[in-house]
């Protein structure tokens, strides 16, 4: 997958050599008081560049607080003129954008279930079209990359230079501890394909849960994430959205002060040990893959033999035996348990895959007509 983003360097924003950009404030906006209260105590903080706040919350269900709307635009103008803080909105349909822009708004933000509908984003970028405007785009809540890139791009298309992506986690249905998996090769792969675009963090919405926010603030820093965005209220039990994630300013100012800044290279020595380290990995890869070469070579050869001899391509008791004594072995080495399991099934899916193939059973992309490929790939 190509991309090819105009993305500008983010001028006034931040300084990305001192810290991480911090974006932090409520969930959503409630009162007033509460807005400009909760801003007042984040700007004694340094570290924070921006304040966020909801006024249109996209709830699951109807019913619930949805946001005091458009009144909160003159409360975070009241925010931007007593604090000096930077303001930032999502902004869900062309309205809010135009009232977004016409309340000085500096940071527009497309929400997670905005991203998953590309007839709305482009509806956003036509409304932001030729504005200078700062804009975050988070990943849609299904673990699609090329979703969120291709909310990045509509909105880069519209002429938006100043761009950054927000990674909130994603939906999942297996237990875990997170409200929203982190799944961080997703982010990572974003940054490899685009590397000049900033990645923010949003450990409130990954992690669901106050204490757990440190610890992923810290994570998405060690891996070279360029800020967090932290929902922060001045009394989060009594919070109308999200009350078990947001934590208050005296928490954020303490989680700011203990998180570990790394640099992203070192010096000459640290360089060449840690070449001679790679190259060690480097050697080992190789030998992984010859190893697992040979393995596939012989399973061949199992295949032949079965299918000469009309025996089964399964054989489940074996299978069992593999995993039981795999398992035992591995773990004595120190090697993860759901590590191995995963490594195990993928090596036995391609064993059985080749014996498949060896049995001439055709596969299902093979045994399809050329007519309904075509079909099916357009
Ligand atoms: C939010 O930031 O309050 C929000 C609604 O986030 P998301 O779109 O990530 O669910
Ligand atoms: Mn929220």
């Amino acid at each position: 997958m190509s991309t090819d983003m105009d993305i500008a360097g983010q001028g006034d924003l931040w300084d990305p050599e001192s810290f991480p950009l911090v974006v932090a404030g409520p969930c959503s906006a409630e009162s007033e008081k509460q807005v400009l209260q909760t801003a007042r105590e984040i700007a004694k903080i340094p570290e924070v560049k921006i304040f966020r706040a909801g006024l249109w919350k996209p709830r699951t269900r109807p019913g619930a607080f949805e946001g005091v709307g458009e009144q909160g635009l003159s409360w975070l103008k009241k925010v931007k003129a007593e604090t000096g803080l930077k303001t930032t909105i999502e902004v869900a349909r062309p309205e809010h954008v135009e009232l977004a822009l016409k309340y000085d708004i500096d940071v527009l933000w497309l929400g997670a279930r905005t991203v998953v509908n590309p007839f709305v984003v482009q509806e956003l970028a036509e409304a932001m079209k030729g504005v200078p405007v700062t804009v975050m785009v988070k990943n849609p809540i299904i673990p699609d990359l090329k979703l969120w890139i291709g909310g990045l791009e509509r909105v880069n298309a519209a002429g938006i230079k100043q761009l950054l992506a927000i990674h909130r986690g994603f939906h999942y249905f297996d237990k875990s501890p997170f409200r929203n998996a982190p799944m961080w090769e997703i982010p990572i792969e974003l940054k490899r394909l685009v590397p000049q675009l900033p990645i923010i963090v949003d450990p409130s919405h990954i992690c669901g849960r106050r204490d757990l926010i440190q610890e992923i603030s810290q994570k998405a820093t060690d891996l070279e994430m360029d800020g967090l965005m932290l929902e922060v209220h001045e009394n989060p039990d009594v919070a109308l959205t999200d009350s078990a994630q947001q934590i208050t300013p005296d928490r954020l100012r303490d989680l700011l002060q203990h998180l570990v800044l790394r640099k992203r290279t070192g010096s000459p020595d640290f360089e060449s040990h840690l070449e001679s380290l790679r190259t060690e990995i480097d050697k080992l890869d190789g030998e992984i893959l010859q190893i697992l070469a040979k393995r596939l070579e012989i399973i061949d050869e199992i295949g032949s033999y079965k299918r000469d001899n009309n025996i089964t391509i399964l054989q489940m008791k074996r299978w069992a035996g593999i995993i039981t004594d795999r398992l035992s072995i591995g773990t004595h080495l120190g090697l993860n348990e759901l590590f191995l399991k995963k490594l195990l099934n993928l090596i036995h899916k391609e064993s059985i895959q080749r014996q498949t193939k060896i049995f001439g059973h055709k596969t299902k992309s093979e045994s399809q007509k050329p007519e309904e490929k075509n079909r099916l790939s357009a």
